[in-house]
């Protein structure tokens, strides 16, 4: 593996190709190490070390991941043998913990160099003389002794999260001693280990020291930078007063862009920085550790941390106690590397304890036999930037801590009672403490200040009809009526117009907040949306739509709601119900209508029937020429006639007699009975109703059906109710509307009515009541409310907390809304310019119009066209019968037999004159007029109207019954 070449002379550092042979070195990384970039940084350093030719060795670098449990010494203790026995040189890791006893306890008794790139937890005074450990990471507690001693505070509370916390805070105390006369006191405070809980820590931190007034400085000791920025992120949402609190952060992750976000806040705070981040070295390790993918994808936001940093200087410290090992005697390790072997006083490997072996059987237990020389070199480096270091001049005292190591503190201070935020950056030194004539003061405007001249309220809110609309017109256009302000109208708008008339100097600038975004509170506790704005000084006011809930409530002022509503549903409009010419047919069922007529032949014939049958429907007549007839009434013909008039309600001159035919005939009327009056009462509903059969009505009947898919808006309080609803539908809902795919959340509500308005009935959207309400009446009315609200909601103007507007907008608020100019913008907003004509309720109408009921007025057309084509039809035939009756079957004679017929048509009557031979039949008709009238011979037209050609036989004209 490495094989020692031909020994060059060392005559200066920049010896080229001095030493061509690889050095052992190993890493050890811890879990979560990786996903960090710990890896990624050793890889860097040692590349772009081993690539760089100018220098006089390489390393052979090897890294194990320890998978171990926290605790498991004994373990971690037999992996280093493991390794061992193959052979390195030095060992590097970052251990704070218990396992740091193990590679102590290795680096002791075996002499094995050991470079923590973090901070050892040894007390100085535990450090046995025989120390084979330096760490890269300096040491805080002087410099916290020298701030606290600086800011003269007697009492100080340390968060901590990792294990030498008490440690630290020993070591602070003898420092402050040493240094001072000041009498601290302290408190040791564990922070919890769940991000999701740093906010209520804070808060029931807070609320536990309420009573007592003395200001509260915080030390921060927090393990990793990624957890430093989830406390940070929690310190400046914190739901409470913070202008008695200093925090100070302990390690030296204090980030530029935590400066940025604190300095426009209010909140005390001093950070320490070590890291020269301008180097171009920090930017090449910066993008190699983000192009790992491990590492992209966290938090883009997160700076790098330190500790790669600390990494990367512990590959630098390395190289540099090799280089001066190597100075002093560059043939030093010619007797180590054998075989592609490492050995160590003479046998191969490095062994933790007396091993038995075929090959060296006598063996002896020996330590490293040059870590002793290279620890020595350790403890005498020199680095400083110029050799490359990310973190300043690297120098190691005797216990194996930094020293001479340089710290820029960043404080930022809000005076409550001044207008101006004040950052100080001061320089501090190790053992020399704080370099006097290097602080730069910088006072930076507050974002609230009460003794600010007259300043310009910025006002957050979201884009939602009608609340806050875009002017027509002014979508693309630049003109100046579209500049500033004038870009906007809505219900909104006008009442920060209101509000500006009744508070002084409340001069307003709006703006939109990104992505629409109302606000949710994030894992780490921080918000986005309007909420945020008002978080992070963005925004002094928020006018919109925005809900009144606790969340929001904790971390800001709201005022008293100007509306209130709630969550309801809106549908597509179901489709009118058609209305046919015929539509009074529709009360009764096609079905229905063909057994009907079914029916009613059934029941002629029947009634036919049974009156052939019976005997009391015969009757015996006697005829003017003295015969006798025995006649039926129910002819098939009487029969349907007799029928069809009982269904229609009517009466007829014959009746059965017979009891089998008033049997037959009581059923059936009772059987129209029933039919009419079940025709009657449903056709007033359905001729007079335009019934919308809405498919869901209510929430219930939302939840319980799959066929109609339905969705909110996400990132709101909409979405808030239903993840945290304890009701079981709304529960179920949830789940239902997060499992969809393709989701069923949309990012504004015009998405979701659009949404509704597309699918055909088959999306349903919910939203606040007071939005449904406005779309339903905006063109094409196709949309409508449905059901009752889920819930009830105000909408409040919000303030940031300390807020100087807050109590004026509360009492502008209250006073319009007695005056009644609220609703009276609310009628201009949602009811004034209603473009449907039904506004917003279901368009059910009660009048009969013409549509629905023409189809009787044709039938009785038809019927009467009918009738008078049957009496034609009817005039035309009898002509004929009485042009036959002349026996003179020419044209002549039907001629004049229909011309009679018209004759007498048109006249209406005639005279039958004496001697006539209608005067003749009239007389003959005369004596039999003991017979009844319809059974007589009825005189015909001809006979009447005396026709000449008439032979004077009589015939039935009149054939009905
Ligand atoms: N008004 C809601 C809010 O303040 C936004 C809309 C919604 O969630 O339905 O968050």
């Amino acid at each position: 593996m490495i094989f020692p070449f031909i020994a060059l002379f060392w005559t200066s550092v920049h010896v080229v190709h001095a030493w061509p042979a690889k050095i052992p070195i190993q890493s050890y990384t811890m879990p979560g190490d990786r996903e960090q970039g710990v890896i990624a940084a050793f890889n860097f350093t040692v590349e772009r070390h081993n690539n760089n030719r100018m220098n006089p060795f390489k390393f052979a670098y090897r890294n194990r991941d320890m998978r171990t449990s926290p605790s498991d010494t004994w373990g971690v203790t037999k992996k280093i043998c493991d390794d061992l026995e193959h052979g390195f040189m030095m060992m590097v890791a970052g251990e704070t913990n218990r396992l740091h006893t193990a590679f102590l306890g290795i680096a002791d008794h075996l002499e094995i160099p050991f470079v923590n790139w973090d901070l050892s937890p040894l007390l100085p005074q535990e450090v046995a003389s025989s120390n084979m450990e330096v760490s890269v990471r300096p040491p805080t507690a002087e410099l916290l002794a020298d701030l606290i001693i600086y800011k003269r505070w007697n009492y100080v509370i340390y968060m901590y999260d990792g294990k030498n916390s008490a440690q630290n805070v020993q070591q602070i105390y003898t420092f402050i001693q040493e240094k001072s006369n000041l009498s601290v006191r302290a408190e040791l405070v564990r922070i919890p280990r769940d991000a999701s809980e740093l906010g209520d820590f804070l808060r029931d931190f807070n609320l536990h020291r309420f009573l007592s007034n003395e200001p509260k400085r915080i030390i921060i000791d927090v393990q990793t930078s990624y957890r430093q920025q989830q406390f940070l992120a929690a310190i400046r949402t914190a739901q409470f007063n913070q202008h008695h609190y200093h925090y100070v952060v302990a390690n030296f992750d204090f980030s530029p862009y935590d400066i940025e976000v604190f300095q426009n806040g209010n909140t005390n705070i001093t950070g320490f920085q070590l890291l020269s981040r301008e180097r171009g070295e920090y930017a090449a390790l910066k993008r190699y550790v983000e192009s790992q993918k491990f590492y992209a994808s966290m938090d883009k936001n997160i700076d790098i941390e330190s500790r790669l940093a600390f990494v990367h200087d512990a590959v630098l410290v390395a190289k540099a106690a090799f280089e001066q090992t190597l100075r002093k005697n560059d043939s030093l390790f010619h007797q180590n590397f054998r075989h592609g072997d490492l050995f160590n006083r003479g046998y191969p490997g490095i062994y933790c304890y007396p091993k038995q072996d075929t090959k060296y059987e006598d063996r002896p237990f020996g330590t490293f036999e040059h870590g002793r020389a290279i620890v020595k070199a350790l403890h005498s480096i020199q680095l400083d930037e110029k050799d490359g270091t990310l973190t300043g001049n690297i120098e190691f005292d005797r216990v194996g801590l930094r020293k001479n190591f340089e710290v820029t503190v960043v404080d930022l201070v809000s005076n409550s009672k001044s207008a101006f935020n004040k950052k100080e950056i001061m320089e501090w030194k190790h053992s020399v403490g704080f370099i006097a004539n290097r602080t730069i003061a910088q006072h930076t405007r507050k974002q609230l200040g009460d003794v600010v001249s007259k300043k310009i309220v910025k006002v957050a809110t979201v884009l939602v009809e009608p609340f806050v609309m875009i002017k027509r017109g002014c979508e693309t256009s630049n003109s100046s009526e579209c500049q500033g302000n004038e870009r906007f109208e809505g219900y909104c708008i006008d009442l920060l117009k209101l509000l500006s008339d009744r508070i002084e100097d409340f001069e307003y600038e709006i703006f939109l907040s990104a992505g629409n975004k109302y606000g949710v509170k994030q894992p780490d506790g921080s918000w986005d949306g309007l909420i945020g704005y008002l978080l992070n000084g963005g925004a002094d006011v928020v006018v919109a739509s925005l809900t009144i809930n606790q969340d929001r409530e904790r971390v800001v002022d709201f005022s008293k709601p100007f509306m209130t509503t709630g969550i309801s549903i809106m549908i597509k409009k179901p489709d009118k119900q058609e209305f046919s010419v015929f539509s009074f047919m529709q009360p009764l069922s096609t079905e229905i209508w063909m057994y009907i007529i079914f029916a009613y032949v059934g029941v002629s014939v029947v009634i036919f029937l049974v009156s052939r049958f019976s005997p009391y429907e015969w009757r015996v007549e006697e005829m003017a020429n003295g015969g006798f007839t025995i006649s039926n009434d129910f002819s098939v013909y009487n029969c349907l006639w007799f029928t069809l008039a009982a269904f229609m309600q009517q009466g007829t001159d014959i009746l059965p007699r017979s009891i089998s035919g008033r049997i037959a005939s009581s059923a059936w009327w009772f059987f129209t009975m029933i039919i009419v009056s079940s025709y009657t009462a449903n056709l007033a509903a359905f001729l007079t109703l335009e019934k919308m059969q809405a498919p869901i009505e209510s929430v219930e009947d939302l939840a319980k059906q799959t066929k109609i898919k339905y969705g909110i808006q996400g990132g709101g309080s909409t979405s808030q109710f239903f993840k945290y609803s304890s009701v079981q539908i709304y529960q179920r809902m949830w789940r239902y509307m997060e499992s969809q795919v393709p989701t069923v959340f949309t990012s504004t509500y015009a998405e979701g009515i659009e949404r509704v308005r597309n699918h055909k009935g088959r999306y349903a959207f919910l939203l606040e009541a007071t939005a449904n309400e406005y779309a339903n009446t905006r063109k094409p009315c196709d949309t409508m409310k449905v059901g009752a609200n889920l819930n009830s909601v105000g909408y409040g103007v919000a303030t940031p907390f300390g807020s100087e507007y807050k109590d004026h907008i509360n009492l502008a608020i209250l006073a319009l809304q007695e005056r009644g100019e609220l609703k009276k913008l609310e009628n201009k907003w949602w009811y004034d310019r209603g473009q449907c004509d039904q506004g917003i309720t279901d368009g059910s109408s009660a009048s009969l119009n013409l549509s629905k009921v023409a189809g009787i007025f044709y039938i009785l057309m038809g019927g009467m066209i009918s009738s008078m084509i049957a009496a034609l039809c009817e005039f035309l035939y009898r002509s004929r019968i009485e042009a036959r009756k002349g026996r003179i079957n020419n044209m002549q004679n039907l001629r004049d037999s229909l011309y009679q017929q018209l004759r007498l048509s048109f006249q209406g009557g005639a005279i039958a004159k004496e001697g006539s031979q209608a005067h003749e039949a009239l007389k003959r008709q005369k004596a039999s007029s003991l017979l009844p009238a319809q059974y007589s011979d009825p005189i015909t037209s001809e006979e009447f109207m005396g026709s000449t050609k008439s032979a004077g036989f009589p015939g039935r004209y009149n054939t009905a019954v």
